[in-house]
């Protein structure tokens, strides 16, 4: 079963009560392999980020269906959809407390060696051995020992810890420097081998090792394939 499916979705946000509809999705189909990279692409304003949204049921669609893990999403109680995606938050200023708490801020269950497992997955287990307070760090104040890039990676093992079906990741706020290029590119691999992975792409990387892409334009997708098809298309 695909992890994400758009079946002829039409969406548009609602500005007041008087104002006319702008139309942002306009008939949106693809499916999204329950394992994978797939790369979202296309200009600013294209819809991607609300696309995003829509899996997350932050908004219900107007027209058409989203499927997730082969169910209507409307059907499902919206803490399983809340369960079964997760939306990887970047706001790495926001974070606070210790490394641990980050990790298990929203599952507070989570058993040590599930965090070891994410922490693993994330490539930051020598990083965080290397810290003085291990796990115990406190990342409040700058200087806390993690990179920008790390702690964008402490993001995506704090999503892991959720296990969904679907991860959405959006690569809008990052900037990377080549050697934390490579490190999100290895992680990212990886976790696709677990679960959907869902970026919305602006790293050339991460389009390149896409197992699929899906292009959108004005509210449409204007040609989904790999990247080899895609190229030959121009
Ligand atoms: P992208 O992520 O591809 O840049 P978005 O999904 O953010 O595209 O935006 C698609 C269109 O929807 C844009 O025209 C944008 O201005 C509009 N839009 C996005 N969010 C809202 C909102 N909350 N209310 C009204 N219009 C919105
Ligand atoms: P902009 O693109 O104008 O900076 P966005 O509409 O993309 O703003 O995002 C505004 C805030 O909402 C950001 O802090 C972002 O982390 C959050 N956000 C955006 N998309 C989602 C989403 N799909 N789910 C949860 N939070 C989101």
């Amino acid at each position: 079963r695909p992890a994400v499916e758009f079946h002829d979705v039409r969406f548009a946000y609602r500005r007041g009560k008087q104002a006319e509809k702008t139309q942002v999705l306009n008939g949106v189909s693809f499916s999204v392999p329950a394992r994978g990279l797939t790369a979202v692409v296309g200009p600013s304003g294209a819809g991607k980020t609300t696309m995003f949204q829509l899996i997350e049921r932050f908004y219900s669609v107007d027209r058409g269906s989203v499927r997730l893990s082969g169910h209507d999403i409307e059907a499902l109680p919206l803490d399983t959809v809340r369960g079964l995606v997760g939306y990887v938050q970047q706001d790495s200023a926001a974070m606070r407390g210790t490394i641990r708490e980050n990790l298990t801020y929203a599952n507070p269950h989570a058993g040590d060696d599930a965090v070891r497992e994410a922490v693993a997955m994330a490539g930051l287990t020598s990083v965080i051995a290397h810290l003085p307070r291990g796990l115990d760090t406190e990342l409040g104040d700058q200087g806390s020992g993690l990179s920008g890039g790390q702690r964008q990676r402490l993001c995506i093992a704090r999503t892991l810890l959720q296990q969904p079906a679907v991860m959405l990741l959006d690569e809008a706020t990052s900037n990377l420097d080549s050697d934390s290029e490579r490190d999100f590119r290895d992680v990212v691999r990886r976790i696709s081998r677990r679960c959907a992975v869902i970026a919305i792409a602006h790293r050339i990387s991460t389009v390149i090792d896409a197992d699929k892409i899906v292009v959108m334009e004005g509210g449409r997708v204007r040609a989904t394939g790999v990247h080899h098809d895609l190229m030959e298309r121009d």
